[in-house]
């Protein structure tokens, strides 16, 4: 199926939305709701809550710091600063029987304060000079912080009844045991985390995402359930620390064009692979005239295309980008014949798939314009081919790499038979049959 390319424009594209990105957030959040519900907790789990917040705090904000995150440690602080609040209320109220005297507005004022800081760290991205950006977090909070404590201060009875109030009776309903405004700070903050997520899903984002979840269910039981606070306090902090060292996961071993694993992780894989295997260099053909004909731009969309296309191979193989427009697939256990049915299936849909390029100079003025071009074919269509080595282990062959030049040396054969086919280093030997070249 054709795809367009929209030149400059950020497209929401489904196939960004990975469940991989919510591989940490959410089975702590499940782990949370089950933690916070039992009856009771060992001395174990009640003491390591009791220090999880802080810890966490402490190291993840370390480790934040020194990813260069400061909206996650910002993020931690917030959630730091509302879970120290609320906890001194739940003592209170443990120890005496009672609440204080200032429960009603301080839980409110959290309530309302702790989901609309949450959102706005969240979004607030990482641009400017680190101290800067540390300096405006910092302004933000003490701002905040600052105007809320005085209007407590000033009128503790007037803002716990405006934020208790129901404002519009029309939306209220039975289920809200949390002020009507506290819903409607949760709902924003929702969709503005969710159209974040949306429009540059990663890790990071979901976890943003599933926190606030989890602050939502948290707050109407700070009283009632005897965890609820610490355990789930705990583990979105967690999510926000975990989804951090997810993503330096990912920088570490994953290509950020195309999004498949990279020279690194391919180089750990070589390291444990079995005495059979086969590795397959892949090239894409003529790239740089590509890259002269239609601009850099293209030219990586191009690559995204190719590698969507590699990471569909059979065979058990698994698709890594070398360098450049380099690609590798890698087969454990397997032998050449084996393996070429389903590279030659990769390398016919590269052939076979037509792209259209519509880029911001040539777009049409307006929509008629835009389907006469269309029923005239005028959106240029564009299509690339690859040439791919391959090599098996043999023998005499102590290393991956000795065999990765085997199948360089096959690209080249490859290369020089016409390009947009297999060659195999057995076949230099007369071993195996591959692919033809195009004409
Ligand atoms: P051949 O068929 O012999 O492989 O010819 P080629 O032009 O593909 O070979 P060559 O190795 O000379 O060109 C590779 C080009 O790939 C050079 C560079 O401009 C381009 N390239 C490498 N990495 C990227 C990238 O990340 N994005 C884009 N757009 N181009 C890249
Ligand atoms: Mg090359
Ligand atoms: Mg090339």
């Amino acid at each position: 199926m054709p795809s367009s390319l929209a030149q400059g424009v950020r497209v929401i594209r489904p196939a960004n939305l990975r469940l991989s990105h919510f591989l940490s957030s959410l089975p702590l959040l499940v782990g949370a709701f089950v933690a916070a519900r039992l009856p009771v907790l060992s001395e174990f789990f009640i003491s390591l809550f009791n220090v999880l917040p802080t810890l966490l705090l402490l190291l993840g904000g370390a480790f934040c710091l020194a990813y260069g995150r400061q909206r996650e440690v910002f993020l931690l602080l917030v959630l730091y600063v509302g879970y120290f609040m609320l906890d001194i209320q739940v003592d209170h109220f443990r120890d005496n029987g009672q609440v204080r005297d200032d429960a009603v507005l301080v839980f409110h004022l959290i309530c309302v304060l702790l989901p609309m800081l949450y959102a706005l760290y969240g979004c607030w991205e990482e641009r400017s000079h680190l101290a800067q950006d540390m300096l405006a977090r910092a302004l933000v909070l003490l701002a905040v912080s600052a105007v809320a404590f005085a209007l407590g201060r000033r009128y503790p009875q007037g803002i716990a009844d405006w934020l208790a109030q129901i404002h519009w009776p029309a939306l209220h309903g039975a289920w809200m045991s949390l002020a009507q405004l506290t819903y409607l700070v949760f709902l924003v903050a929702f969709l503005a985390l969710l159209v974040q997520y949306l429009r540059r899903p990663r890790p990071l984002h979901a976890a943003q995402l599933v926190g606030l979840v989890g602050l939502l269910w948290m707050l109407p039981q700070v009283f009632i359930m005897a965890h609820a606070l610490q355990v789930m306090s705990s583990m979105v902090m967690l999510m926000l620390v975990a989804a951090v060292a997810h993503e330096a996961y990912q920088m570490a071993f994953r290509d950020e064009l195309t999004g498949l694993p990279g020279r690194r992780a391919l180089n750990e894989r070589l390291q444990r692979l079995g005495r059979d295997y086969v590795i397959a260099m892949v090239d894409v053909d003529h790239f740089k005239k590509f890259n002269d004909t239609h601009g850099h731009d293209v030219g990586d969309q191009v690559l995204r295309l190719v590698a969507s296309q590699l990471r569909k191979v059979g065979g058990g193989g698994k698709a890594y980008r070398y360098g450049g427009e380099e690609f590798t697939l890698l087969f454990p256990g397997k032998s050449v014949e084996q393996c070429v049915p389903h590279m030659e299936a990769v390398r016919l849909a590269i052939e076979q798939y037509r792209m259209q390029l519509r880029d911001k100079q040539s777009r049409p003025r307006d929509d008629r314009e835009g389907k006469q071009r269309r029923a005239g074919k005028a959106a240029s269509e564009v299509s690339v081919t690859v040439s791919m080595g391959v090599a098996e282990r043999q023998a005499e062959q102590r290393t991956p790499q000795e065999v990765i030049k085997e199948a360089d040396k096959a690209l080249y054969s490859a290369k020089a038979a016409g390009r947009n086919c297999i060659r195999s280093a057995g076949q230099r030997r007369g071993a195996v049959k591959v692919s033809a070249p195009a004409d």
